[in-house]
């Protein structure tokens, strides 16, 4: 058995693992799994594994650095099999300096915090749009800081005009979409007491958008928590690809 048909049993084992992990977790909070993404977070793993994913079935794809997407991405676009209809996500935290590169690749983003961000995402949507790179907006997720450390991204749920003015200029700007809140459980908390309250954040900015508003919740350790309130895409790496190396590639 050659080393990649080793990785691609792999790959395959621990997706339908996790495929089962999600749709337990989706039948105990009586959902339906269909209303969760699944999205693989590939960060730190080589194309190749990537390319494995797309073969199970896997169209999208979430990245944290600009840089080592942009790489990947066009090493991709050369495979003769890569899926046209492949999306890919920006789940880390955004330099605006680098807003403008995100917007010629990503699809959807995960973790926007500030205005101006948010504005040189949108300036960055035009330009991509003129240049011919993307014809849809780009999907913003609003990422809310559960314990106002917002060094880790976010906006502090404790300032709910913040969170409002985000999502209205998001919502206003022609270049984004807004589809959601993200949030992740600030280090040491318990899971439950932090996805219950972005829930119930999400409840009240729901309450002034007519869009259904998703939930980006969840990463391998406590995706079922998360799915238990209300996630509608969890973000997993760890438990489908293995542990990432502690330095970049
Ligand atoms: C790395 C990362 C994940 C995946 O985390 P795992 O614990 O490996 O599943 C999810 N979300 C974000 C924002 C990440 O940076």
């Amino acid at each position: 058995m050659t080393e990649s048909t080793g990785r691609a049993i792999e790959l395959a084992n621990s997706l339908a693992a996790l495929r089962i992990r999600l749709s337990t977790a989706a039948e105990n909070a009586s959902r339906k799994v269909e209303e969760i993404e699944l999205l693989p977070i590939t960060k730190f793993f080589p194309v190749t594994d990537i390319q494995m994913l797309a073969e199970l079935g896997c169209r999208a794809f979430g990245e944290s650095r600009d840089q080592e997407a942009r790489a990947k991405i066009e090493a991709l676009q050369r495979v003769w099999d890569w899926p046209a209809d492949a999306r890919w996500h920006m789940v880390g935290q955004i330099q605006r300096n680098k807003a403008r590169s995100i917007a010629a690749w990503a699809a959807t983003v995960h973790s926007v915090s500030s205005a101006r961000v948010a504005a040189a995402l949108d300036r960055g949507v035009a330009e991509a749009r003129s240049a011919g790179h993307r014809a849809d907006p780009l999907g913003v997720y609003v990422q809310i800081s559960l314990d106002g450390d917002v060094s880790r991204g976010g906006v502090d749920v404790h300032q709910p005009a913040a969170v409002d003015a985000l999502c209205a200029q998001v919502d206003a700007a022609a270049g984004l979409e807004l589809v959601g809140l993200m949030g992740v459980p600030p280090l040491g908390a318990d899971p439950d007491v932090a996805f219950a309250a972005l829930a119930a954040e999400l409840r009240r900015v729901q309450r002034s958008y007519s869009q259904r508003l998703g939930l980006s919740a969840g990463m391998t350790e406590d995706l079922e928590i998360a799915v238990k309130h209300g996630s509608t895409c969890v973000r997993v790496g760890t438990a489908l690809l293995g542990p990432r190396p502690l330095t970049s590639p």
